[in-house]
């Protein structure tokens, strides 16, 4: 029957559509939520999965909260949205080795064989892929969607010289015009300042009662 045949890429119709949003998270903010909501909408995905990662390769050296403390407020953060959930998948590596975006995919992959699968990210990050390990198999592994950020032009996406097959596997969401980062809001909470309205309430609870990013 029509309704339970396989289109032709052999993926099912009603197969779960699923993103791989990794970051730092450190902390989530408003930002994070926009991006991952916008991208749910337009894409029709069922579950965006936040992970936060233990170490950041292109972050790697700078000092993050610890990962058990990012997590409780990613957990926190997720709650805002059904579609959104805390994931373990990028959770420290027990050699300390950084976690690779492409280790994560390969993971989720094999979790969710059926899965038409995205990656989620901000122009900023994507624009750093050819650092990355394996960019090409980080294309062909996923769709991308990749979403605007204030000062991070998606016309500077040629300088990535991706092929037309590759390009056709990146979707550019630019509606989003979020003008916040975590570094920014760091050094607010640092200096005791109101975040206002750029971290979830939850997680801003969460950052007070274990005085994460004050002054020592
Ligand atoms: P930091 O300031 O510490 O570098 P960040 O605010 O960029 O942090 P990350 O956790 O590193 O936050 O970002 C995770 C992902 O979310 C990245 O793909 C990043 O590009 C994207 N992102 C974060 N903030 C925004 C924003 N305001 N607009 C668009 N994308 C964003």
């Amino acid at each position: 029957m029509s309704e339970t045949s396989s289109p032709p890429s052999g993926k099912h119709e009603d197969a779960p559509r699923i993103a791989l949003f990794g970051g730092t998270f450190d902390p989530p903010h408003r930002g994070h939520l926009a991006i991952a909501r916008a991208a749910a909408n337009a894409f029709a995905l069922d579950t965006i999965l936040f992970a936060p990662a233990g170490i950041q390769p292109l972050k790697a050296g700078l000092t993050a909260t610890p990962f058990a403390d990012r997590l409780a407020m990613v957990e926190l953060a997720c709650a805002a949205d059904p579609r959104f959930a805390a994931s373990t998948l990028d959770a420290p590596q027990p050699d300390g080795r950084p976690n690779y975006t492409i280790d994560s995919l390969a993971t989720l992959r094999g979790q969710n064989p059926q899965a038409t699968l995205f990656s989620l990210a901000g122009a900023d990050s994507f624009l750093t892929l050819r650092k990355w390990r394996s960019p090409e198999r980080l294309l062909a592994l996923t769709e991308w969607i990749v979403v605007s950020r204030p000062g991070f032009p998606l016309d500077r996406l040629d300088s990535l010289h991706l092929t037309p097959g590759q390009r056709s596997r990146i979707h550019l969401l630019e509606t989003i015009h979020e003008e916040v980062s975590a570094t920014y809001l760091r050094d607010l909470l640092a200096q005791n300042q109101y975040t206002n309205d750029l971290i979830p309430p939850a997680v801003a609870g969460y950052i007070r009662q274990h005085h994460l990013y004050s002054k020592r």
